[in-house]
């Protein structure tokens, strides 16, 4: 088991049926149960197992680079006038974001469960790069599903996939996005389930995968609370994370949960507006139902289906969120907030030319609210932010909505 995690009693932990008080659980068909109830007992027994928690670390630190640094950004902060913002710099992981973390726990598992394939869906195509790479370190087979839509406005992250040996398997249905690619992947699965692994991007889904994705990416927030105490000499105030299914954020502040004194926020994307199919704030505007095999906020209908959504980034245009952040939501440990595109773009910006870090879209959502959080605070307060991936793959997007 990652390092602290603890007993079933914690915050951080579901029950045995997967739910995070109300939320959470494992409702799927009965194809599908059996096969993720095999993925449920192999994750219990590898999360006792030392071994695999040494081969996971040793991954981390010399494959993927970890720790990542944690960097004052004094310059944002005396340009903002308040607090002093950290930056935990995901974005110098291998493969540029947070995701690397999870996709290697997550293969490393599918190669212990004897599986030859790993699949999965993708957003901004980040998740199956970094599947993609686990994979192609780990000697497995990959294919992606990813929706039309973003494989048009993410084309370099395509070439990536492939370059790394890996299927992209465009995804035309619904609304051909995120949602669409993750109905895709499960049908997938059920049909190959023998030799195939399901590794799902966030902390999303049927138990055990928002425990398990949320296991491998706490070792962000574990390095960035050790760092924090190093150079400020005490926890921060507030924690800032973008949230599209939310495994960066839970990544940042699971190690914080019981540090009642840390505030923490999550942030959603409320695009170019409030109304209907242009935003997926989820928890600032949704409802709990159900969607891919667990029950927690989504953006839906009164019959249930999931609305269109639209952020800039495309890894937040997600009509869901895991399960825990609704539970944080409701038992009020955690607030969430909605940043639109416009002052995404402005952050995305303002930290490139103040800091000299261009950030991924979605983590610029995260920076926003903290560029909007800080001047309302003394300069003796503390914002530790995820940045959660680097910009790269957006630029050329940016350059076109901004005219550049
Ligand atoms: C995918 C992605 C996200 C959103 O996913 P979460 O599970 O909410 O973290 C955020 N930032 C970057 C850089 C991403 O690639």
């Amino acid at each position: 088991m990652p390092s602290s995690s603890t007993g079933s009693n914690q915050i951080n932990t579901p029950d045995q049926h997967g739910f995070f008080g109300a939320y959470g659980g494992r409702f799927v068909p009965p194809q599908l149960e059996a096969v993720i109830k095999e993925v449920e007992e192999a994750y219990l027994s590898i999360r006792q197992d030392q071994s695999f928690w040494d081969e996971y670390q040793r991954l981390l630190t010399h494959y993927v680079g970890r720790p990542s640094p944690l960097w004052h950004a004094r310059n944002l902060s005396t340009k903002l006038g308040g607090a002093q913002i950290y930056l935990k710099r995901e974005d110098l992981n291998h493969t540029g974001a947070h995701k690397i973390n999870h996709c290697i726990g997550e293969v490393l598992l599918a190669k212990r469960m004897g599986k030859k394939r790993v699949i999965a869906e993708t957003g901004a195509g980040q998740h199956g790069v970094a599947l993609a790479t686990a994979a192609a370190l780990l000697g497995l087979e990959c294919e992606i599903h990813m929706g039309a839509i973003d494989v048009a406005k993410q084309h370099p992250n395509v070439i990536r996939m492939k370059l790394l040996g890996c299927k992209v398997i465009e995804v035309t249905q619904g609304g051909a996005c995120l949602k669409d690619a993750v109905d895709s992947a499960f049908t997938d699965f059920v049909t190959n389930h023998r030799d195939t692994f399901f590794a799902i991007g966030s902390v999303v889904g049927p138990h055990p995968y928002p425990m398990m994705v949320q296991d491998f990416q706490s070792v962000v927030g574990r390095e960035a609370r050790a760092q924090i105490q190093e150079q400020a000499g005490r926890l921060p105030d507030y924690l800032v994370a973008c949230v599209g299914g939310g495994s960066n954020a839970m990544g940042l502040f699971t190690a914080f949960l019981p540090d009642t004194e840390v505030s923490i926020i999550g942030v959603e994307p409320a695009g170019k507006s409030d109304q209907r199919g242009e935003h997926a704030a989820t928890l600032s505007f949704g409802t709990p139902g159900m969607l891919h095999g667990m029950k927690t906020y989504l953006l839906q209908d009164d019959g249930g289906e999931p609305w269109p959504v639209h952020s800039i980034a495309s890894g937040l245009d997600y009509p869901g969120v895991g399960p825990i952040h609704a539970f944080l939501k409701d038992s009020k440990r955690a607030e969430y907030v909605a940043v639109g595109d416009a002052e995404t773009l402005a952050a995305f910006r303002q930290l490139s030319e103040v800091e000299g870090i261009i950030p991924a879209l979605e983590s610029s959502h995260a920076v926003a609210y903290a560029a909007k959080l800080a001047p309302r605070l003394s300069a003796d307060k503390i914002i530790l932010v995820n940045l959660s991936g680097r910009g790269d793959k957006d630029i050329d997007y940016v350059a076109e909505v901004m005219g550049i």
